[in-house]
Protein backbone atom coordinates (compact mmCIF):
# COMPACT_ATOMS: atom_id res chain seq x y z
CA UNK A 1 0.00 0.00 0.00
CA UNK A 2 1.28 3.40 -0.85
CA UNK A 3 2.36 5.28 2.22
CA UNK A 4 1.60 8.89 0.76
CA UNK A 5 -1.78 10.02 1.84
CA UNK A 6 -1.66 13.93 0.00
CA UNK A 7 -1.44 14.20 -3.32
CA UNK A 8 -1.71 17.52 -5.58
CA UNK A 9 -3.67 15.69 -8.26
CA UNK A 10 -5.87 12.54 -8.04
CA UNK A 11 -6.72 11.62 -11.64
CA UNK A 12 -9.82 8.94 -12.20
CA UNK A 13 -9.59 6.73 -14.99
CA UNK A 14 -6.46 5.61 -16.86
CA UNK A 15 -7.45 6.28 -20.47
CA UNK A 16 -5.36 8.01 -22.59
CA UNK A 17 -6.78 11.79 -21.16
CA UNK A 18 -6.19 10.44 -17.63
CA UNK A 19 -2.62 9.24 -18.53
CA UNK A 20 -1.67 12.21 -20.81
CA UNK A 21 -2.11 14.56 -18.04
CA UNK A 22 -0.95 12.20 -15.73
CA UNK A 23 2.29 12.51 -17.93
CA UNK A 24 2.33 16.33 -18.32
CA UNK A 25 1.64 16.72 -14.42
CA UNK A 26 4.72 14.78 -13.02
CA UNK A 27 6.77 16.27 -15.30
CA UNK A 28 6.01 19.92 -14.06
CA UNK A 29 6.65 18.82 -10.38
CA UNK A 30 3.13 18.31 -9.24
CA UNK A 31 2.58 14.56 -6.93
CA UNK A 32 -0.01 12.72 -9.04
CA UNK A 33 -2.04 9.85 -8.36
CA UNK A 34 -4.30 8.18 -11.12
CA UNK A 35 -6.58 5.34 -10.31
CA UNK A 36 -8.25 2.99 -12.49
CA UNK A 37 -10.90 0.42 -12.22
CA UNK A 38 -10.07 -1.79 -14.68
CA UNK A 39 -6.72 -2.17 -16.96
CA UNK A 40 -5.16 1.00 -18.06
CA UNK A 41 -6.75 1.42 -21.74
CA UNK A 42 -9.55 -0.98 -20.82
CA UNK A 43 -12.19 1.28 -22.30
CA UNK A 44 -12.36 3.59 -25.47
CA UNK A 45 -8.39 4.45 -25.69
CA UNK A 46 -7.92 0.59 -26.83
CA UNK A 47 -10.80 0.78 -29.23
CA UNK A 48 -10.52 3.61 -31.21
CA UNK A 49 -9.51 3.04 -35.13
CA UNK A 50 -6.12 4.25 -34.00
CA UNK A 51 -5.60 7.25 -36.18
CA UNK A 52 -3.96 10.33 -35.39
CA UNK A 53 -5.53 12.29 -38.28
CA UNK A 54 -7.24 15.84 -38.70
CA UNK A 55 -10.35 14.04 -39.14
CA UNK A 56 -11.31 14.66 -42.90
CA UNK A 57 -14.95 14.81 -42.66
CA UNK A 58 -14.86 16.96 -39.53
CA UNK A 59 -14.11 19.86 -42.16
CA UNK A 60 -17.78 19.25 -43.53
CA UNK A 61 -19.34 20.39 -40.08
CA UNK A 62 -17.14 23.32 -39.88
CA UNK A 63 -14.83 21.98 -36.74
CA UNK A 64 -12.10 23.98 -38.65
CA UNK A 65 -10.45 24.49 -35.12
CA UNK A 66 -10.18 20.81 -33.95
CA UNK A 67 -8.97 19.68 -37.86
CA UNK A 68 -6.22 22.13 -37.28
CA UNK A 69 -5.12 21.26 -34.09
CA UNK A 70 -4.95 17.53 -34.67
CA UNK A 71 -3.28 18.12 -38.33
CA UNK A 72 -0.72 20.12 -36.54
CA UNK A 73 -0.65 17.32 -33.81
CA UNK A 74 -0.05 14.63 -36.46
CA UNK A 75 3.56 15.18 -36.82
CA UNK A 76 4.58 16.30 -32.78
CA UNK A 77 3.86 13.18 -31.89
CA UNK A 78 4.99 11.40 -34.71
CA UNK A 79 8.26 12.50 -33.56
CA UNK A 80 7.79 11.71 -29.75
CA UNK A 81 6.96 8.05 -30.29
CA UNK A 82 8.34 6.61 -33.97
CA UNK A 83 8.07 3.39 -32.18
CA UNK A 84 4.36 2.84 -31.96
CA UNK A 85 3.22 5.18 -34.72
CA UNK A 86 3.79 5.50 -38.53
CA UNK A 87 2.55 7.65 -41.72
CA UNK A 88 -0.42 6.02 -43.14
CA UNK A 89 -1.34 6.12 -46.93
CA UNK A 90 -5.50 6.76 -47.40
CA UNK A 91 -6.82 6.03 -50.60
CA UNK A 92 -10.36 7.83 -51.23
CA UNK A 93 -11.95 6.22 -54.44
CA UNK A 94 -14.11 8.90 -56.46
CA UNK A 95 -17.99 7.57 -55.87
CA UNK A 96 -19.74 9.66 -58.76
CA UNK A 97 -23.00 9.50 -56.97
CA UNK A 98 -22.06 11.10 -53.43
CA UNK A 99 -19.71 14.20 -53.00
CA UNK A 100 -18.42 15.58 -56.04
CA UNK A 101 -15.10 15.46 -57.47
CA UNK A 102 -14.33 19.21 -56.88
CA UNK A 103 -15.26 18.92 -53.27
CA UNK A 104 -13.03 16.01 -52.18
CA UNK A 105 -10.31 18.04 -53.82
CA UNK A 106 -10.84 21.05 -52.09
CA UNK A 107 -11.37 19.54 -49.07
CA UNK A 108 -7.99 17.46 -48.90
CA UNK A 109 -6.08 20.94 -50.46
CA UNK A 110 -7.77 22.33 -46.71
CA UNK A 111 -6.48 19.23 -45.28
CA UNK A 112 -2.73 19.59 -46.45
CA UNK A 113 -2.56 23.04 -45.99
CA UNK A 114 -4.79 23.35 -42.49
CA UNK A 115 -1.73 23.02 -40.47
CA UNK A 116 1.71 21.98 -39.90
CA UNK A 117 2.74 19.31 -42.59
CA UNK A 118 6.34 18.88 -42.94
CA UNK A 119 7.25 15.37 -42.53
CA UNK A 120 3.99 13.47 -44.60
CA UNK A 121 3.92 13.66 -48.13
CA UNK A 122 0.66 15.30 -49.92
CA UNK A 123 -2.45 14.71 -51.73
CA UNK A 124 -2.23 13.43 -55.09
CA UNK A 125 -4.41 11.94 -57.73
CA UNK A 126 -5.10 8.60 -58.98
CA UNK A 127 -5.77 6.68 -61.51
CA UNK A 128 -7.59 3.80 -60.04
CA UNK A 129 -7.42 1.58 -63.52
CA UNK A 130 -3.52 1.47 -63.61
CA UNK A 131 -2.30 2.20 -60.00
CA UNK A 132 -2.18 -1.36 -57.59
CA UNK A 133 -4.31 0.39 -55.12
CA UNK A 134 -7.19 0.09 -57.40
CA UNK A 135 -6.26 -3.32 -58.03
CA UNK A 136 -8.56 -4.89 -55.31
CA UNK A 137 -11.83 -2.70 -56.04
CA UNK A 138 -14.55 -2.95 -58.64
CA UNK A 139 -14.08 -1.91 -62.08
CA UNK A 140 -16.41 1.05 -61.64
CA UNK A 141 -14.20 2.82 -59.17
CA UNK A 142 -11.53 5.00 -62.03
CA UNK A 143 -10.64 7.86 -60.23
CA UNK A 144 -9.34 8.47 -56.97
CA UNK A 145 -6.70 10.23 -54.43
CA UNK A 146 -4.33 9.80 -51.55
CA UNK A 147 -4.04 11.61 -48.76
CA UNK A 148 -1.86 11.28 -45.46
CA UNK A 149 -2.61 10.60 -42.07
CA UNK A 150 -0.71 8.20 -39.60
CA UNK A 151 -1.36 5.07 -37.75
CA UNK A 152 -0.96 4.69 -33.51
CA UNK A 153 -0.93 1.97 -31.72
CA UNK A 154 -3.54 3.11 -29.37
CA UNK A 155 -3.61 1.23 -26.02
CA UNK A 156 0.33 0.80 -26.20
CA UNK A 157 0.18 5.35 -26.41
CA UNK A 158 -1.99 5.00 -22.84
CA UNK A 159 0.66 2.55 -21.12
CA UNK A 160 3.27 4.26 -22.30
CA UNK A 161 2.25 7.71 -21.13
CA UNK A 162 1.86 5.83 -17.75
CA UNK A 163 5.09 4.49 -17.75
CA UNK A 164 6.45 8.31 -18.16
CA UNK A 165 4.31 9.61 -15.89
CA UNK A 166 5.62 7.05 -12.76
CA UNK A 167 9.18 7.40 -14.20
CA UNK A 168 8.80 10.88 -13.45
CA UNK A 169 7.06 10.52 -10.00
CA UNK A 170 3.51 9.72 -10.32
CA UNK A 171 2.01 6.92 -8.72
CA UNK A 172 -0.36 4.24 -11.58
CA UNK A 173 -2.97 2.23 -9.27
CA UNK A 174 -4.51 0.15 -11.97
CA UNK A 175 -7.66 -1.97 -10.74
CA UNK A 176 -8.49 0.43 -8.32
CA UNK A 177 -11.68 2.29 -8.33
CA UNK A 178 -12.68 5.69 -7.28
CA UNK A 179 -15.57 4.28 -4.82
CA UNK A 180 -16.36 8.31 -4.27
CA UNK A 181 -15.11 11.49 -2.90
CA UNK A 182 -15.79 14.76 -0.64
CA UNK A 183 -14.64 18.05 0.05
CA UNK A 184 -13.49 18.15 3.76
CA UNK A 185 -12.36 21.88 4.09
CA UNK A 186 -9.46 22.75 1.69
CA UNK A 187 -9.26 18.86 0.64
CA UNK A 188 -10.59 16.28 -1.41
CA UNK A 189 -11.11 12.90 0.70
CA UNK A 190 -10.86 10.05 -2.00
CA UNK A 191 -12.18 6.78 -1.09
CA UNK A 192 -10.71 3.83 -3.27
CA UNK A 193 -11.25 0.29 -3.62
CA UNK A 194 -8.63 -2.34 -5.24
CA UNK A 195 -11.14 -4.53 -7.35
CA UNK A 196 -8.37 -7.58 -7.10
CA UNK A 197 -8.31 -7.76 -3.14
CA UNK A 198 -11.34 -5.87 -2.09
CA UNK A 199 -9.31 -3.77 -0.05
CA UNK A 200 -10.34 0.11 0.57
CA UNK A 201 -8.82 3.12 1.38
CA UNK A 202 -8.22 6.55 2.05
CA UNK A 203 -6.48 9.45 0.11
CA UNK A 204 -6.52 13.18 0.32
CA UNK A 205 -5.88 15.66 -2.70
CA UNK A 206 -5.87 19.62 -3.61
CA UNK A 207 -7.29 18.70 -6.76
CA UNK A 208 -9.33 16.16 -8.74
CA UNK A 209 -9.49 15.72 -12.25
CA UNK A 210 -12.48 13.44 -13.57
CA UNK A 211 -10.80 11.37 -17.00
CA UNK A 212 -13.77 8.76 -16.36
CA UNK A 213 -14.45 8.70 -20.37
CA UNK A 214 -17.96 7.44 -20.51
CA UNK A 215 -18.41 7.32 -17.24
CA UNK A 216 -17.44 11.19 -16.54
CA UNK A 217 -21.11 11.80 -15.80
CA UNK A 218 -21.52 8.37 -13.68
CA UNK A 219 -18.78 9.93 -11.60
CA UNK A 220 -19.57 13.45 -11.36
CA UNK A 221 -23.21 12.12 -10.10
CA UNK A 222 -23.13 9.35 -8.15
CA UNK A 223 -19.81 9.29 -6.83
CA UNK A 224 -18.96 12.99 -6.06
CA UNK A 225 -22.46 14.03 -6.13
CA UNK A 226 -22.03 17.21 -8.03
CA UNK A 227 -24.32 19.35 -9.91
CA UNK A 228 -23.72 19.86 -13.38
CA UNK A 229 -25.41 20.59 -15.94
CA UNK A 230 -23.10 19.53 -18.89
CA UNK A 231 -24.04 16.14 -20.31
CA UNK A 232 -22.06 13.15 -22.05
CA UNK A 233 -23.57 11.80 -25.26
CA UNK A 234 -22.43 8.06 -25.73
CA UNK A 235 -21.91 6.99 -29.20
CA UNK A 236 -20.67 3.32 -29.50
CA UNK A 237 -18.14 2.60 -32.57
CA UNK A 238 -17.77 -0.82 -33.64
CA UNK A 239 -14.84 -2.02 -35.70
CA UNK A 240 -14.41 -5.25 -37.39
CA UNK A 241 -11.31 -7.39 -38.57
CA UNK A 242 -11.10 -10.02 -41.45
CA UNK A 243 -8.33 -11.91 -42.99
CA UNK A 244 -6.34 -9.64 -45.15
CA UNK A 245 -8.81 -8.28 -47.67
CA UNK A 246 -5.43 -6.47 -50.11
CA UNK A 247 -1.59 -6.90 -50.40
CA UNK A 248 -0.76 -3.49 -49.96
CA UNK A 249 0.40 -1.00 -47.11
CA UNK A 250 -2.46 1.73 -47.96
CA UNK A 251 -5.43 2.32 -46.31
CA UNK A 252 -8.98 3.17 -47.92
CA UNK A 253 -11.28 5.03 -47.11
CA UNK A 254 -14.66 5.00 -48.43
CA UNK A 255 -17.89 7.30 -48.53
CA UNK A 256 -21.40 5.92 -47.44
CA UNK A 257 -24.84 6.98 -48.89
CA UNK A 258 -25.29 8.39 -45.29
CA UNK A 259 -22.30 10.50 -45.49
CA UNK A 260 -20.77 8.67 -43.30
CA UNK A 261 -16.99 6.92 -44.11
CA UNK A 262 -15.96 3.64 -43.26
CA UNK A 263 -11.90 2.69 -42.85
CA UNK A 264 -10.09 -0.69 -44.14
CA UNK A 265 -6.89 -0.73 -42.95
CA UNK A 266 -3.88 -3.21 -43.16
CA UNK A 267 -3.58 -4.65 -39.39
CA UNK A 268 -1.24 -6.85 -37.80
CA UNK A 269 0.46 -7.72 -41.35
CA UNK A 270 -2.43 -10.58 -41.84
CA UNK A 271 -5.83 -9.02 -41.24
CA UNK A 272 -7.85 -6.08 -42.57
CA UNK A 273 -9.69 -3.78 -39.86
CA UNK A 274 -12.70 -2.59 -40.94
CA UNK A 275 -14.60 0.20 -39.06
CA UNK A 276 -16.44 2.19 -37.59
CA UNK A 277 -19.88 2.96 -36.74
CA UNK A 278 -21.88 5.34 -34.72
CA UNK A 279 -24.91 4.05 -32.70
CA UNK A 280 -25.86 6.32 -29.47
CA UNK A 281 -25.54 3.76 -26.64
CA UNK A 282 -27.38 2.88 -24.02
CA UNK A 283 -26.49 0.86 -21.06
CA UNK A 284 -23.48 0.50 -18.97
CA UNK A 285 -20.47 1.71 -21.63
CA UNK A 286 -18.13 -1.58 -20.59
CA UNK A 287 -21.24 -4.01 -22.19
CA UNK A 288 -20.85 -2.27 -26.10
CA UNK A 289 -20.11 -4.84 -28.41
CA UNK A 290 -20.35 -5.18 -32.09
CA UNK A 291 -23.80 -6.10 -32.95
CA UNK A 292 -24.98 -8.46 -35.78
CA UNK A 293 -26.77 -5.07 -37.11
CA UNK A 294 -23.26 -3.54 -36.99
CA UNK A 295 -21.52 -6.44 -38.92
CA UNK A 296 -23.94 -6.00 -41.81
CA UNK A 297 -23.65 -2.22 -41.98
CA UNK A 298 -19.47 -2.61 -42.20
CA UNK A 299 -19.54 -5.68 -44.61
CA UNK A 300 -21.88 -4.04 -46.93
CA UNK A 301 -20.06 -0.88 -46.93
CA UNK A 302 -16.87 -1.81 -48.10
CA UNK A 303 -18.71 -4.65 -50.15
CA UNK A 304 -19.76 -1.39 -52.43
CA UNK A 305 -16.19 -0.99 -53.24
CA UNK A 306 -14.06 -4.02 -53.03
CA UNK A 307 -14.55 -6.29 -56.04
CA UNK A 308 -15.14 -9.41 -53.74
CA UNK A 309 -17.76 -9.48 -51.58
CA UNK A 310 -17.18 -9.30 -47.54
CA UNK A 311 -19.54 -11.30 -45.44
CA UNK A 312 -20.13 -11.42 -41.49
CA UNK A 313 -18.15 -15.51 -42.14
CA UNK A 314 -14.92 -13.31 -43.10
CA UNK A 315 -14.70 -11.95 -39.46
CA UNK A 316 -12.51 -12.96 -37.00
CA UNK A 317 -12.61 -10.46 -34.58
CA UNK A 318 -14.90 -7.63 -33.40
CA UNK A 319 -14.09 -4.55 -31.18
CA UNK A 320 -16.57 -1.79 -29.83
CA UNK A 321 -15.73 1.32 -28.08
CA UNK A 322 -18.17 4.03 -26.57
CA UNK A 323 -17.29 7.62 -27.59
CA UNK A 324 -17.70 10.04 -24.43
CA UNK A 325 -18.57 12.74 -26.91
CA UNK A 326 -19.39 16.32 -25.43
CA UNK A 327 -23.10 16.53 -25.41
CA UNK A 328 -23.92 19.57 -27.63
CA UNK A 329 -27.33 18.67 -29.28
CA UNK A 330 -26.34 17.46 -32.62
CA UNK A 331 -29.45 16.12 -34.93
CA UNK A 332 -27.65 12.56 -35.09
CA UNK A 333 -24.32 10.99 -33.46
CA UNK A 334 -22.43 11.28 -36.51
CA UNK A 335 -22.56 15.39 -36.41
CA UNK A 336 -21.97 15.39 -32.28
CA UNK A 337 -18.99 17.61 -31.80
CA UNK A 338 -15.33 15.38 -31.40
CA UNK A 339 -13.93 18.44 -29.73
CA UNK A 340 -12.88 18.18 -26.20
CA UNK A 341 -14.62 20.55 -23.32
CA UNK A 342 -12.87 20.95 -19.94
CA UNK A 343 -15.27 22.27 -16.83
CA UNK A 344 -14.05 23.54 -13.83
CA UNK A 345 -15.49 24.14 -10.61
CA UNK A 346 -14.93 24.70 -6.85
CA UNK A 347 -15.53 25.94 -3.82
CA UNK A 348 -14.59 29.18 -2.56
CA UNK A 349 -11.42 29.08 -4.08
CA UNK A 350 -10.56 25.85 -2.86
CA UNK A 351 -10.92 21.66 -3.79
CA UNK A 352 -11.05 22.36 -7.81
CA UNK A 353 -12.78 19.47 -9.87
CA UNK A 354 -11.94 19.64 -13.60
CA UNK A 355 -14.27 17.42 -15.70
CA UNK A 356 -12.65 16.01 -18.80
CA UNK A 357 -15.51 15.61 -21.79
CA UNK A 358 -14.79 14.31 -25.35
CA UNK A 359 -11.83 14.09 -27.06
CA UNK A 360 -9.67 12.55 -29.79
CA UNK A 361 -6.72 10.67 -29.05
CA UNK A 362 -4.60 12.04 -31.26
CA UNK A 363 -5.38 15.76 -29.16
CA UNK A 364 -4.54 13.69 -25.84
CA UNK A 365 -1.72 15.74 -25.67
CA UNK A 366 -2.75 19.13 -26.23
CA UNK A 367 -5.93 18.11 -23.76
CA UNK A 368 -3.70 17.45 -21.00
CA UNK A 369 -1.91 20.78 -21.42
CA UNK A 370 -5.50 22.80 -21.85
CA UNK A 371 -6.32 20.90 -18.28
CA UNK A 372 -3.00 22.09 -16.57
CA UNK A 373 -3.63 25.61 -18.01
CA UNK A 374 -7.03 25.12 -15.89
CA UNK A 375 -5.64 24.38 -12.65
CA UNK A 376 -2.48 26.43 -12.84
CA UNK A 377 -4.05 29.15 -10.38
CA UNK A 378 -4.01 26.45 -7.70
CA UNK A 379 -0.38 25.99 -8.14
CA UNK A 380 1.77 28.78 -8.47
CA UNK A 381 5.08 27.25 -8.80
CA UNK A 382 3.32 24.47 -11.66
CA UNK A 383 6.41 24.28 -13.69
CA UNK A 384 6.03 25.23 -18.14
CA UNK A 385 4.57 22.77 -20.96
CA UNK A 386 7.24 20.41 -21.87
CA UNK A 387 5.54 17.40 -24.08
CA UNK A 388 5.92 18.57 -27.70
CA UNK A 389 9.13 17.63 -27.59
CA UNK A 390 10.15 14.99 -25.07
CA UNK A 391 9.97 11.42 -26.52
CA UNK A 392 7.51 8.89 -24.88
CA UNK A 393 9.96 5.95 -23.41
CA UNK A 394 11.49 3.82 -26.08
CA UNK A 395 10.75 6.24 -28.49
CA UNK A 396 14.20 8.26 -28.61
CA UNK A 397 15.19 7.58 -32.19
CA UNK A 398 14.59 9.13 -35.59
CA UNK A 399 10.83 9.14 -37.15
CA UNK A 400 12.16 6.86 -40.26
CA UNK A 401 14.96 5.38 -38.01
CA UNK A 402 12.79 1.98 -36.80
CA UNK A 403 14.68 -0.39 -39.79
CA UNK A 404 17.94 0.69 -38.32
CA UNK A 405 16.72 0.24 -35.11
CA UNK A 406 15.67 -3.49 -36.26
CA UNK A 407 19.17 -4.35 -38.05
CA UNK A 408 21.12 -3.20 -34.68
CA UNK A 409 18.93 -4.98 -32.54
CA UNK A 410 18.78 -8.07 -34.78
CA UNK A 411 22.77 -7.94 -34.90
CA UNK A 412 22.53 -7.70 -31.06
CA UNK A 413 20.27 -10.49 -31.17
CA UNK A 414 21.26 -12.87 -34.09
CA UNK A 415 19.25 -16.11 -32.46
CA UNK A 416 16.08 -13.74 -32.48
CA UNK A 417 13.79 -14.16 -36.04
CA UNK A 418 12.96 -11.25 -37.69
CA UNK A 419 9.38 -11.04 -37.16
CA UNK A 420 10.23 -11.00 -33.23
CA UNK A 421 12.81 -8.21 -34.03
CA UNK A 422 10.35 -6.06 -35.63
CA UNK A 423 7.42 -6.75 -33.31
CA UNK A 424 9.45 -5.89 -30.52
CA UNK A 425 10.93 -2.42 -32.35
CA UNK A 426 7.17 -1.38 -33.49
CA UNK A 427 5.73 -1.82 -29.66
CA UNK A 428 9.00 -1.33 -27.80
CA UNK A 429 11.26 0.88 -29.51
CA UNK A 430 14.85 1.44 -27.90
CA UNK A 431 13.52 -0.73 -24.90
CA UNK A 432 13.34 -3.34 -27.06
CA UNK A 433 17.46 -4.22 -26.15
CA UNK A 434 16.19 -3.80 -22.29
CA UNK A 435 13.12 -6.44 -23.23
CA UNK A 436 15.35 -8.83 -24.57
CA UNK A 437 18.31 -7.90 -21.78
CA UNK A 438 21.12 -10.28 -21.37
CA UNK A 439 19.35 -13.10 -23.51
CA UNK A 440 22.20 -15.42 -25.24
CA UNK A 441 20.48 -18.04 -27.19
CA UNK A 442 16.57 -18.68 -27.51
CA UNK A 443 16.48 -20.57 -24.30
CA UNK A 444 17.39 -17.51 -22.36
CA UNK A 445 13.83 -15.98 -23.24
CA UNK A 446 12.13 -17.86 -20.95
CA UNK A 447 8.88 -19.96 -21.52
CA UNK A 448 7.56 -19.87 -24.85
CA UNK A 449 3.26 -19.31 -24.59
CA UNK A 450 2.68 -19.25 -27.89
CA UNK A 451 3.58 -17.12 -31.28
CA UNK A 452 6.93 -15.44 -30.11
CA UNK A 453 5.75 -14.14 -26.88
CA UNK A 454 8.61 -15.72 -24.13
CA UNK A 455 8.35 -15.22 -20.66
CA UNK A 456 11.24 -12.38 -20.89
CA UNK A 457 8.84 -10.27 -22.47
CA UNK A 458 6.43 -11.13 -20.35
CA UNK A 459 7.91 -10.07 -17.03
CA UNK A 460 8.92 -7.11 -18.67
CA UNK A 461 5.30 -5.81 -19.20
CA UNK A 462 4.05 -7.35 -15.96
CA UNK A 463 7.36 -5.41 -14.22
CA UNK A 464 7.02 -2.01 -16.48
CA UNK A 465 3.63 -1.63 -18.24
CA UNK A 466 1.40 -3.06 -15.31
CA UNK A 467 0.28 -6.03 -17.13
CA UNK A 468 -1.53 -8.70 -14.64
CA UNK A 469 -4.19 -10.98 -16.71
CA UNK A 470 -3.50 -12.87 -20.38
CA UNK A 471 -5.85 -10.64 -21.83
CA UNK A 472 -3.97 -7.62 -20.45
CA UNK A 473 -1.01 -8.93 -22.16
CA UNK A 474 -2.62 -10.20 -25.73
CA UNK A 475 -5.29 -7.48 -26.35
CA UNK A 476 -3.59 -4.37 -24.89
CA UNK A 477 -0.07 -4.26 -24.51
CA UNK A 478 0.44 -6.40 -27.59
CA UNK A 479 -2.17 -7.77 -30.28
CA UNK A 480 -0.89 -11.50 -30.01
CA UNK A 481 -4.59 -12.45 -29.37
CA UNK A 482 -5.10 -12.78 -33.12
CA UNK A 483 -2.24 -15.68 -32.68
CA UNK A 484 -2.31 -17.68 -29.71
CA UNK A 485 -4.42 -20.82 -29.77
CA UNK A 486 -7.44 -21.17 -27.32
CA UNK A 487 -4.61 -23.61 -25.29
CA UNK A 488 -1.90 -21.46 -25.70
CA UNK A 489 -4.24 -18.60 -24.08
CA UNK A 490 -5.01 -20.56 -21.33
CA UNK A 491 -1.08 -21.16 -20.48
CA UNK A 492 -0.72 -17.84 -20.54
CA UNK A 493 -3.68 -16.92 -18.17
CA UNK A 494 -2.39 -19.84 -15.46
CA UNK A 495 0.80 -18.32 -15.39
CA UNK A 496 -0.12 -14.67 -14.87
CA UNK A 497 -2.62 -15.74 -12.35
CA UNK A 498 0.61 -16.13 -9.87
CA UNK A 499 2.68 -13.64 -11.57
CA UNK A 500 0.14 -11.42 -12.17
CA UNK A 501 -1.04 -11.09 -8.53
CA UNK A 502 2.49 -11.27 -7.20
CA UNK A 503 3.07 -8.40 -8.95
CA UNK A 504 -0.14 -6.19 -7.65
CA UNK A 505 0.87 -7.16 -3.70
CA UNK A 506 4.32 -6.08 -4.34
CA UNK A 507 3.40 -2.86 -5.40
CA UNK A 508 0.48 -2.07 -3.07
C1 LIG B 1 -14.90 3.59 -32.40
C2 LIG B 1 -14.00 4.72 -32.05
C3 LIG B 1 -13.01 5.11 -32.93
C4 LIG B 1 -12.17 6.15 -32.60
N1 LIG B 1 -11.15 6.45 -33.44
C5 LIG B 1 -10.30 7.45 -33.13
C6 LIG B 1 -9.19 7.70 -33.97
O1 LIG B 1 -8.93 6.98 -34.93
N2 LIG B 1 -8.39 8.74 -33.66
C7 LIG B 1 -8.62 9.54 -32.57
O2 LIG B 1 -7.87 10.49 -32.38
N3 LIG B 1 -9.64 9.28 -31.71
C8 LIG B 1 -10.47 8.25 -31.96
N4 LIG B 1 -11.50 7.95 -31.11
C9 LIG B 1 -11.70 8.76 -29.90
C10 LIG B 1 -10.83 8.28 -28.74
O3 LIG B 1 -10.71 6.89 -28.73
C11 LIG B 1 -11.40 8.75 -27.40
O4 LIG B 1 -11.64 10.12 -27.45
C12 LIG B 1 -10.46 8.48 -26.24
O5 LIG B 1 -10.01 7.15 -26.24
C13 LIG B 1 -11.17 8.77 -24.92
O6 LIG B 1 -10.25 8.55 -23.89
P1 LIG B 1 -10.66 8.75 -22.38
O7 LIG B 1 -9.41 8.68 -21.58
O8 LIG B 1 -11.48 9.99 -22.24
O9 LIG B 1 -11.68 7.56 -22.06
P2 LIG B 1 -11.42 6.02 -21.76
O10 LIG B 1 -10.34 5.45 -22.58
O11 LIG B 1 -12.73 5.34 -21.82
O12 LIG B 1 -10.90 6.01 -20.26
C14 LIG B 1 -11.74 6.26 -19.15
C15 LIG B 1 -11.30 5.33 -18.05
O13 LIG B 1 -11.90 5.71 -16.81
C16 LIG B 1 -12.02 4.53 -16.05
N5 LIG B 1 -12.95 4.77 -14.94
C17 LIG B 1 -14.27 5.04 -15.03
N6 LIG B 1 -14.80 5.18 -13.80
C18 LIG B 1 -13.79 5.03 -12.91
C19 LIG B 1 -13.71 5.07 -11.47
N7 LIG B 1 -14.80 5.29 -10.72
N8 LIG B 1 -12.51 4.84 -10.89
C20 LIG B 1 -11.39 4.60 -11.65
N9 LIG B 1 -11.43 4.54 -13.00
C21 LIG B 1 -12.61 4.76 -13.63
C22 LIG B 1 -12.51 3.51 -17.06
O14 LIG B 1 -12.30 2.17 -16.65
C23 LIG B 1 -11.71 3.88 -18.30
O15 LIG B 1 -10.56 3.08 -18.47
C24 LIG B 1 -12.34 6.87 -31.38
C25 LIG B 1 -13.34 6.47 -30.49
C26 LIG B 1 -14.15 5.39 -30.80
C27 LIG B 1 -15.17 4.91 -29.83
Amino acid sequence: MSTQTLYDLVIIGGGINGCGIARDAAGRGLSVLLCEKDDLAHATSSASTKLFHGGLRYLEYYQFRLVREALIEREVLLRAMPHISWPMRFVLPHHGGLRPSWMLRLGLFLYDHLGGRKILPPTQALNLRTHKVGAPLKEIYRKGFEYSDCWVEDSRLVVLNARDAEIRGATIKTRTRVESAHRDNDLWIVNLKETWSGETYQVTAKVIINCGGPWVSEIIHDRIHEHSSEGVRLVRGSHIVTKKLFDHDKSYIFQQSDGRIIFAIPYEDDFTLIGTTDVDHTGDPKDAVCTPKEIEYLTAGVSEYFATTVAADDVVWTFSGVRPLYDDNASSATEATRDYVLKLRDKNGKTPLLNVFGGKITTYRKLAEAALSKIEDYFPSLGKSWTANQALPGGDFPVDGAGRLALDLSAAYPFASDRLIIRLVKAYGTDAYNVLGDAKTEKDLGQHFGWDLYGREVHWLIDNEYARTAEDVLWRRSKLGLRLSEDEIAGLEHWMRTKGIERLENAS
